[in-house]
């Protein structure tokens, strides 16, 4: 079984284009259980996440008024989707596809955090509170290569607030694009094990969305977990846009993360849908030839079985629990 840690199905579908790589008609042969699926306000300066490449300018804030509509249309198009709502670790099982409502960036939930739980209640259970641009929760990391993440400030009142609204409710607060200040004000603040739900390592690909060392031993010592991204730029040492790369660049950085934070801690984040993929994968068809590529680097059953869903149903139930 395939438990991920983000696509950007829904973007596709609510710009009524179809999946590239999330054809969920492969799920079944690809034994894709399904994981988080992203509600991602588009900035309308930024090129085309497939084509990023280098450096991206900070795009502008996009206020609630105008956030919260373009939510719901997301929203409507996950629901169309032929998809459960996952709210429970059990609604994970074989033979059907279970989607995590997850927000990439809160621009939808009001700053006094009034809307957060009538969103609660229709299944939101995972919160990046922001993507690479700021909002009135945090600042998200700029995309930079090669680059840094200790780029602007922390949480802001707001955002701390959040945090704890998250923890009290039961949903997941990802640290995936926050910047420096933001990663360890949660890491701070958060009751709940430290989740990035699909982010590399920096000392492997100095892009500024990226990892380091301490963000690593941070995340191990909550017993949280960190998806590996598919994203070529994310993955390699040159940070190239170049979808002639191998899925051998994935095991790479599987390696390093079992190496720094032990096989407890490592999962999948693709980024499907939402990055350049590398072209051997050819979308979610491609996992059980990336578990082959696991298994033929070292990795026994125990540890395939933690990072391919595992891990990820520990967190959740963990995370969950409230
Ligand atoms: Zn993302």
């Amino acid at each position: 079984m395939i438990v991920d840690g983000h696509n950007d199905l829904v973007l596709h579908r609510w710009r009524g284009e179809p999946a590239v790589d999330v054809r969920l008609e492969d799920a079944a042969a690809a034994d894709f259980a399904g994981g988080f699926f992203a509600l991602y306000i588009p900035s309308p300066s930024v090129p085309d996440p497939t084509t990023i490449e280098y450096t991206v300018p900070l795009p502008a804030p996009i206020p609630f008024e105008q956030a919260a509509p373009i939510a719901e249309e997301l929203f409507a198009a996950l629901c169309a989707l032929p998809v459960e709502r996952a709210t429970s670790v059990d609604d994970f099982q074989d033979g059907r596809v279970a989607a995590i409502v997850h927000m990439e960036g809160a621009e939808a939930i009001a700053p006094d955090l009034s809307n957060l739980e009538s969103w609660y209640e229709r299944g939101l259970r995972s919160i990046g509170p922001v993507w690479s641009r700021p909002n009135h929760f945090a600042e998200g990391v700029p995309f930079r290569f090669p680059g840094s993440s200790d780029v602007g400030s922390g949480l802001t009142a707001a955002g701390s607030a959040l945090v704890q609204a998250c923890n009290s409710l039961g949903i997941l607060v990802d640290l995936s694009h926050l910047n420096w200040a933001g990663f360890w004000d949660v890491a701070r603040l958060s009751t709940a094990p430290l989740v990035a739900t699909h982010s590399n390592a920096h000392a492997l690909c100095a892009a500024s969305r990226n990892l380091t060392d301490l963000q690593l031993d941070a995340i191990r010592d909550s017993g949280g977990v960190v998806g590996v991204n598919f994203a070529v730029t994310f993955l390699r040492e040159d940070g190239l846009l170049d979808r002639s790369t191998g899925i051998g660049e994935i095991v790479r950085h599987v390696d390093y993360y079992v190496e720094r934070m032990g096989v407890d801690h490592v999962a999948f984040g693709s980024d499907f849908d939402g990055a350049a993929m590398p072209d051997e994968l050819g979308g979610i068809a491609g996992f059980p030839k990336l578990v082959d590529a696991l298994r033929a680097a070292g990795h026994d059953d125990d540890a395939v079985e933690k990072i391919t869903h595992g891990n990820w149903l520990r967190v959740l139930a963990d995370t969950w629990r409230s």
